[in-house]
């Protein structure tokens, strides 16, 4: 038996090991020190009381003979599909309820949509981005190209018209440099995909968070992306499900490659590998799209952007270069005294004992950068932020 000798080419998940090693071994060093952490990636507000309700009666459905399910819909069941398709309505865009998938989440979907293609397509990847695009194509054996985000082009890169690619991922907003990309942009974007022939894989993990109306919050807002784009969305960072797993795929009807309708093949590939997503969990996750789950939800994202805002605001202030933050959980900045990513890290370890991501555990150009995240708790917040102004002022 030989193993997929590709993971040997994947490089090693440091980064959040390295963090907590260093945290911890700060924490040993200095036992009374208050440490706040402002790199958390998971949201930390608990679930709406009306996804909550609708969660506890699908498990009592699921205890009684007449209401009992067992296998349910490859693609989902029709009511979470019928509540997606509405809440794309709302964004003007018209979908079928057979181009919804409902699945378990966006890093799965991502990594197992590569089953549908060729392992000689060429890759085309933002960096820095997330890092599951990279790794999953590694374990693939697939050819990987990257597309240079910088303070240049404000980490929102444009197609290089001489170069060819055949899969093309972007995620916006971004995560994580908490860019978003106009229409302007992402029609670039389109039309670059048509002219190669190529499939953008689109990342939409952080629509929810997008205030500003003339943002696109869906790749299918965008003319001729229904030809060429795959939409990927998850209820993590939406509505706190990212313990609860749900999410869904849109693989247009119009996507034809070689032949072939991607739709039909990504079914075929859900049917064979996957059994669907939890009753009681697509029954919470239609209550998101309740008019009181979404007002909920509402609120709760508004007190993340809101910590966004605090951190931003004080980022001007010490005028410290940063993207991200408004349209975002995430702001990304340039580190202080030309500091390395690492060296920042330190440094307001422990000089400030605030915790923050090194911007190059996400790609070399995250090199010199840092990440900070909006879903902590706000008082924290307000205090870290305080202390790192004391120090860099
Ligand atoms: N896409 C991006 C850009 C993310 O940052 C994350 C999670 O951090 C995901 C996808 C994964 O989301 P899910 O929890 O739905 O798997």
């Amino acid at each position: 038996m030989k193993i997929n000798a590709n993971f040997f080419n994947l490089k090693d998940d440091y980064l959040f090991a390295t963090v907590a090693d260093k945290v911890a071994a700060y924490k040993r060093a200095n036992p009374g020190k208050d440490v706040i952490r402002l790199g958390i990636g998971d949201v930390t507000l608990p679930l709406p009381p009306a996804v909550v309700k609708a969660m506890a009666a699908a498990a009592l459905e699921m205890g009684q003979g007449a209401t009992f399910r067992g296998y349910g819909e490859y693609r989902g069941y029709p009511f979470l599909q019928e509540a997606v398709a509405k809440y794309y309505e709302g964004k003007g865009v018209a979908l079928e309820d057979s181009e919804i998938f409902i699945g378990d989440g966006a890093k799965s979907e991502l990594g197992n949509i590569l089953d549908v293609f060729d392992k000689d397509n060429t890759v085309l990847i933002p960096d820095p981005v997330y890092p599951v695009y990279v790794d999953t194509n590694v374990m693939a054996g697939r050819r990987a190209i990257f597309q240079d985000g910088n303070a240049g082009n404000a980490f929102l890169p444009l197609p290089d018209e001489s170069v060819k690619a055949d899969i093309i991922y972007i995620c916006s907003p971004n995560n994580p440099t908490g860019a978003v990309y106009g229409k302007a942009g992402l029609k670039k974007w389109v039309d670059y995909a048509r002219a190669q022939n190529a499939v953008i894989l689109f990342d939409a993990a952080y629509e929810a968070f997008v205030r500003d109306s003339s943002l696109p919050t869906s790749i299918y807002q965008i003319e001729g992306a229904d030809t060429c784009c795959i939409e990927f969305c998850s209820l993590s960072k939406t509505a706190g499900f990212t313990g609860t797993r749900c999410g869904y795929t849109v693989v247009p009807h119009k996507l034809k490659y070689g032949g072939a309708e991607l739709n039909k093949l990504w079914y075929r590939r859900q049917s064979t590998k996957f059994n669907g997503t939890a009753y009681v969990i697509q029954r919470a996750a239609e209550a998101v799209f309740t008019p009181e789950g979404f007002d909920e939800t509402r609120v709760n994202i508004a007190y993340y952007l809101g910590n966004a805002k605090v951190i931003g605001d004080s980022l001007k202030k010490l005028s410290i270069w940063f993207t991200g933050g408004e349209n975002s959980p995430y702001i990304w900045l340039k580190c202080p005294n030309n500091l390395t990513s690492w060296e920042f890290f330190d440094f307001l370890l422990n000089e400030a004992n605030v915790v923050g991501t090194p911007g190059v555990g996400f790609g070399k150009n995250g090199e010199g950068f840092f990440r900070l995240t909006a879903f902590g708790d706000r008082e924290n917040v307000v205090r870290a932020v305080e202390r790192v102004e004391r120090l860099l002022s």
